[in-house]
């Protein structure tokens, strides 16, 4: 539990897995996590972090990004194309892009802006009905589609479904991404980002396991 046990597991799979540590990327994700909690993180040197929700993440981390240097913020949950420019101007990485409306106002606002964060297409490995995502079998088409954009797509993101055995779809997310000539592999979190390791997660989004349970709302 906490900040320097996850480094430390991360550290470790990476061993057992033959990979450089310094090939994944650790994403604190503080959703929902009361400030001081979040502080105390910084405070411990962490710098990524993650975020499910633009509100929540305009609340509260333009001040932080203000005390401390370096700061670099991730969003994790899913992107109405209406958020879209807030998302752009707040965020560095994006990790659900998942539709191509999506990615035809991201690359609107790209060349409005001059710039874009990079990107993760999401993948729907399980196929959930209320679960976002691009379908694994039109996965080649849309990552096809957000290059045809000049989009900066990084890699790929999923999650799970949570009863089923997270290996198999990390699996899948890594040989979609590697017949599309794709690094990035966003998987893994508090329960399952050793398994994701070995899999070659270059991303794991990890938060109740650094920041304790969340807190219900
Ligand atoms: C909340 C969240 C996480 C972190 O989940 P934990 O189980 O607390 O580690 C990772 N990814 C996404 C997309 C999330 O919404």
């Amino acid at each position: 539990m906490g900040l320097t046990d996850i480094r430390t597991r991360i550290e470790k799979a990476c061993k057992e897995a033959d990979r450089d540590p310094a090939s994944v990327t650790l994403v604190a994700i503080s959703k929902v996590q009361p400030l001081e909690r979040v502080e105390a993180v910084l405070a411990e040197g962490q710098r990524v972090f993650g975020e499910n929700r633009v509100q929540e993440a305009a609340g509260k981390w333009p001040d932080f990004k203000a005390r401390f240097e370096g700061v670099e913020l991730h969003l994790v949950g899913p992107l109405q194309s209406n958020k879209a420019r807030q998302a752009m101007e707040l965020f560095d990485v994006i990790h659900s892009v998942d539709r191509p409306k999506l990615a035809q106002a991201i690359a609107r606002l790209a060349q409005e802006l001059g710039s874009c964060p990079d990107l993760f297409i999401q993948v729907n490995t399980g196929e959930e009905e209320q679960k976002a995502g691009i379908l694994p079998a039109d996965a080649d088409g849309f990552i096809a589609e957000c290059r045809a954009l000049d989009l900066p797509v990084k890699g790929l993101m999923c999650i799970p479904p949570v009863e089923e055995t997270p290996s198999l779809h990390f699996a899948l997310l890594g040989k979609i991404a590697a017949r599309n000539g794709l690094e990035g592999l966003s998987m893994g979190m508090s329960g399952d980002f050793e398994e994701a390791i070995a899999l070659g997660a270059t991303h794991v989004r990890v938060g109740s396991a650094i920041f304790g349970e969340r807190v219900k709302t």
